[in-house]
């Protein structure tokens, strides 16, 4: 298999952990930067991300469009990844859910959304709130044209999450383990602050020093982090289209 088809493989199987982790539903996606055309990046067309198979993965450009023929319906949402890509060179995979347990943080301006437990360290320290309607007024708060997607990566400016007012979120990893790995562990971290909330007094949040010593001992591809994809894999039934990575694979994708 060459290199592009391990990395649509590893979006498949992001596709399906995402679905299998409820971070997804019917609807929510997940995005690769092509890794050797970075103007364009790797999308499935409009399917649940439960359904995604190899066949299914689109290759688009940085305007949102796909860059060959395509019959099939896309995901109406995909210029919220072109712009996040066209924004941010760092960004190698993105997603966009809707997921339950973060939307309240959209909706209240009291509590902000921030990192409690060691595990949403990788949200980082600020996740700024879009509001669609700050510059589009009355919309279907669906993000469907590319001023709309370079406005919400705007506000997303250089954090890992921006929230979504009334909608869901988006969240931009350097690889691809990493975004799902953050995605996943948002709403959880959003669900602890919540239930915190409900015990009443003052919140602890995690204090920067120690989301800076989390940071510090990330790597994408560690045995740590490859332990988490193997397993989340296998849960979701693609363990046998996990690919490995080599040592020097994750110096490339890093
Ligand atoms: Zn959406």
């Amino acid at each position: 298999m060459s290199k592009i088809d391990d990395v649509m493989k590893d979006l498949v199987i992001a596709n399906r952990i995402l679905a299998r982790e409820d971070v997804v539903d019917a609807y929510g996606h997940v995005s690769i930067r092509h890794p050797d055309k970075p103007n364009h990046f790797f999308l499935a067309r409009s399917l649940a991300p439960e359904l995604v198979e190899f066949e299914d993965i689109v290759e688009f450009g940085m305007d949102g469009q796909p860059v060959r023929d395509e019959k099939r319906a896309l995901y109406l949402e995909r210029c919220i990844h072109a712009a996040i890509y066209e924004a941010r060179p760092d960004i190698h995979s993105v997603v966009h859910a809707h997921a339950e347990d973060i939307l309240p943080f959209g909706i209240a301006q009291a509590t902000p959304l921030r990192p409690v437990i060691h595990s949403g360290s990788f949200i980082g320290a600020n996740v700024p709130v879009w509001d669609i309607a700050d510059k589009f007024g009355d919309t279907n708060l669906l993000v469907t044209n590319m001023d709309q997607g370079r406005d919400l990566a705007k506000c997303m400016a250089n954090n890992n999450v921006a929230l979504m007012r009334g909608h869901g979120f988006a969240s931009a990893g350097r690889s691809l383990i990493e975004v799902v790995r953050m995605s996943v562990y948002l709403p959880r971290n959003a669900r602890a602050l919540l239930h915190a909330k409900q015990l009443g007094g003052e919140i602890k949040y995690l204090r920067q020093g120690e989301i800076d010593a989390r940071n510090r001992g990330y790597s994408p591809y560690s045995t740590e982090t490859w332990r988490a994809w193997e397993f989340w894999a296998t849960k979701a039934g693609c363990a046998h289209m996990l690919t490995k990575p080599d040592h020097g694979h994750e110096h490339k994708k890093s």
